[in-house]
């Protein structure tokens, strides 16, 4: 890790200057109102992880039109446009395509009208909650200033659009069909996330770990059942269970660290079914959330440790112990390195203005774009950064206190879809610039 940091803090002069900064956003104002169609056609048709099939040919054919080497179908629905232009490093973009189960609210002209059929068979909505429709148009959009722009930069820019990122899948998908063995592997990796905490075209980032490991764990717990009157004859798993849950809050109050972050939280808990039976299990479903692989690893261990010794204190026979499963594959934690993430965002304070760009605190939630560092961690940088996305009379009112701000995954999350793109394509792009000028310029 060391190496790449100081390979990054030499870099970090040469990008303190701004680069062509009018030139690069009178040029995005033009391509706008088409990449406002684009949003809303996208924003009109989203679809399901590992279902985005239109959204990728859509996508894919732009990118196509625009010059890039363009394979489709890499970890199931992902895309990769390459565009080699002499020699440099290789920087990859990243952008993510799925929406979400879930129908949408906004009363938008363009709002989805769509359904479909997720993993659970039931059919739903679905809606580009997350916002990952800006994530796809930013992404054309940067596509075009920098195919636009080739004699301005010298290396190699692999554009990737990726699946199901809200199964945590879809990086790992495209990193196991040859990401980085079939195309060009990146030197430095970037994307960005809408936000719905910060005001449009707020640009917000935090070096260092930005998201957290999220394990998904279910707890079998059986019991003997019997009548409820008489509790002596069975032994109840209600109470058993119970036990467990309150011995879990010690993981984090009592085993880990206070300086490093953790949650251990029970989101479901099912047992029996009358009044009047003791029922013979009970099951929970956690989700546990953590930054480092250590911390993570004591919050499992313990898990399956208090799940245990509760059971044996009890007096459960040992054939009838806890079962807990730890899904698989699980989110890692994403860690923005803290070098390049610092360089980046001294070229966006002094492009976009030290107001606009802000250090905001880490989150506890997930996201599967720290894959594509920890594939590779000695020899890759990588950054996400947020863009705010609130619309700008909204953030006021929610500051005077007279409206709530939905959230992402909300069904009335609509963002100012123009500054959110606008910022984030002229980000992305003045980056790639930036890493990739060409010597002697
Ligand atoms: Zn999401
Ligand atoms: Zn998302």
């Amino acid at each position: 890790m060391l190496r790449t940091i100081l390979a990054a803090g030499c870099a970090v002069a040469a990008l303190a200057t701004p680069v062509q900064a009018n030139e690069l956003r009178d040029a995005l104002a033009e391509d706008m109102p088409g990449l406002m169609e684009l949003y809303r056609d996208l924003h009109a048709n989203p679809e399901l992880s590992f279902q985005e099939v239109e959204t990728a040919a859509k996508l894919a054919e732009r990118a196509r039109a625009l010059g890039f080497e363009v394979t489709e179908k890499v970890g199931k629905t992902g895309v990769v446009a390459v565009m080699r232009n002499g020699a440099g490093p290789t920087v990859m973009l990243r952008a993510d395509m799925d929406g979400l189960p879930l129908e949408e609210k906004t009363g938008l002209p363009y709002a989805s009208k769509r359904t479909a059929v997720p993993a659970s068979g039931v059919e739903t909505g679905v809606m580009h909650a997350c916002g990952h429709d800006t994530h796809m148009a930013a992404w054309v959009g940067a596509a075009q200033l920098l195919s636009e722009r080739k004699q301005e930069w010298s290396g190699t820019l692999v554009m990737i659009l990726q699946p199901a990122e809200e199964l945590g899948e879809g990086a790992l998908a495209m990193l196991e069909d040859g990401l980085y063995t079939r195309f060009p592997k990146p030197d430095y990796v970037l994307g960005f996330h809408d936000a719905a905490q910060f005001p449009a075209g707020m640009i917000g980032y935090s070096p260092g770990y930005a998201l957290a490991n999220v394990d998904s764990v279910d707890i079998t717990v059986p019991g003997v059942g019997g009548h409820g009157a008489y509790p002596h004859t069975t032994k109840d798993p209600v109470v058993l269970a119970s036990a467990i849950v309150m011995k879990l809050q010690t993981l984090v109050s009592r085993e880990s660290s206070p300086l490093d972050p953790a949650v251990v939280t029970v989101g479901s808990f099912h047992a029996g079914h009358k009044h009047n039976i003791i029922s013979d299990e009970a099951r929970l479903q956690l989700t546990v959330r953590s930054y480092s692989d250590e911390s993570r690893a004591l919050l499992l261990d313990g898990i399956a440790r208090v799940a245990k010794g509760e059971a044996i204190a009890a007096g459960m026979p040992e054939d009838r112990m806890p079962t807990v499963t730890v899904q698989d594959p699980y989110t890692p934690s994403t860690f923005n390195t803290p070098e390049f993430t610092e360089t980046v965002m001294a070229g966006y304070r002094s492009r976009f203005g030290e107001g606009r760009v802000m250090q905001v605190p880490s989150v506890m939630g997930g996201e599967d774009f720290g894959q594509f560092l920890r594939a590779s961690p000695d020899d890759i940088q990588s950054l996400i950064f947020w863009v705010g996305g609130v619309p700008a009379d909204e953030f006021a009112k929610a500051q005077a206190g007279e409206a709530d701000l939905p959230s992402l995954h909300s069904p009335y999350w609509a963002p100012d879809a123009e500054k959110v793109i606008g910022t984030a394509a002229e980000a992305m792009s003045s980056t790639v610039l930036d890493l990739l000028k060409p010597a002697g310029s």
